[in-house]
């Protein structure tokens, strides 16, 4: 039995994620490097930090396509890291990748079909489940992601916004509890931005969210609480301001 820590007394929500010294190395590099920090239920954290900090690696350790060298990931009771990756997707983790993985050929609402947690192979799935209760998921989150009115676009006409917004609504289709979303703006228009800032602060009203991202303006935009990573350890955590003026962080991205 663990004593609560005064940190426990304060923070009253429950938390979703919780890392404990968590490494990773390769070949002798140590990419996330005795890494410990926690995500509370319907939180949106965002992870920023320099390039090679650990960000991603730190997302590829969560969904399990990176196994660590040692330490803990726990998602509410489960210890990830023993688990392969689809599974720890069918405990209700989605990650979102840097570049979006949709089927161009397919429309927008058979990419978001195709992604339901029945779905067993592409042409399977599109034939199989089109029952009403499922149309109008399929409407509602692509209501969601501001894509109702192209349901029936071939998704490869889509812009490069739209079709991160589509990858986004996949990821909602399986439900999950927390969303790994690694750097979902880049390449966005300062419009589409907006609106997928909107997007992600509504998403986290039932749901928690991991978030990568680089761009200070978005960061500002929904950041509750932030992590710095670099050097694959934890920098800074806490406000916007406070991270912005915290020694440490202005002196690794200004000072070098
Ligand atoms: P970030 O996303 O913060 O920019 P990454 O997590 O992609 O950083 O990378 C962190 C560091 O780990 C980098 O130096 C990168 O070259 C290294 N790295 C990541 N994956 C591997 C791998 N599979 N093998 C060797 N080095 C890796
Ligand atoms: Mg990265």
């Amino acid at each position: 039995m663990n004593f609560p820590t005064s940190a426990a007394f304060i923070a009253h929500s429950e938390k979703i994620l919780a890392i404990e010294s968590l490494t990773v190395s390769f070949d002798g590099f140590k990419a996330v490097d005795n890494l410990s920090m926690s995500i509370d239920e319907k939180e949106l954290r965002v992870i920023i930090g320099p390039n090679g900090a650990g960000k991603t690696t730190l997302l590829d350790m969560i969904c399990g396509k990176t196994k660590p060298t040692s330490g803990s990931i726990r998602f509410r009771n489960v210890e990830l890291t023993r688990l392969p990756d689809f599974q720890i997707v069918r405990e209700g983790v989605g990650r979102k990748f840097q570049t979006p993985s949709i089927y161009e050929d397919l429309t927008v609402g058979e990419n978001l079909e195709i992604s339901l947690p029945q779905a067993h192979g592409v042409w399977a799935s599109i034939l199989f489940k089109r029952t009403r209760q499922v149309k109008e998921r399929i409407s509602g989150i692509a209501e969601q992601i501001m894509l109702a009115d192209h349901l029936q676009t071939k998704s490869g006409r889509l812009s490069h916004g739209q079709k991160q917004w589509l990858e986004i609504g996949m990821l909602l289709v399986q439900d999950p509890d927390l969303l790994l979303l690694d750097e979902p703006v880049a390449g966005m228009s300062p419009r589409e931005r907006e609106q997928t800032a909107e997007l992600l602060k509504k998403i986290a009203l039932g749901k928690s969210l991991v978030v990568i991202e680089h761009d200070m303006d978005f960061v500002k935009s929904i950041a509750n609480k932030v992590t710095v990573l670099h050097q694959g350890r934890m920098l800074s955590e806490g406000s916007i301001d406070q991270v912005q003026n915290d020694p440490r962080v202005i002196e690794v991205y200004l000072g070098h």
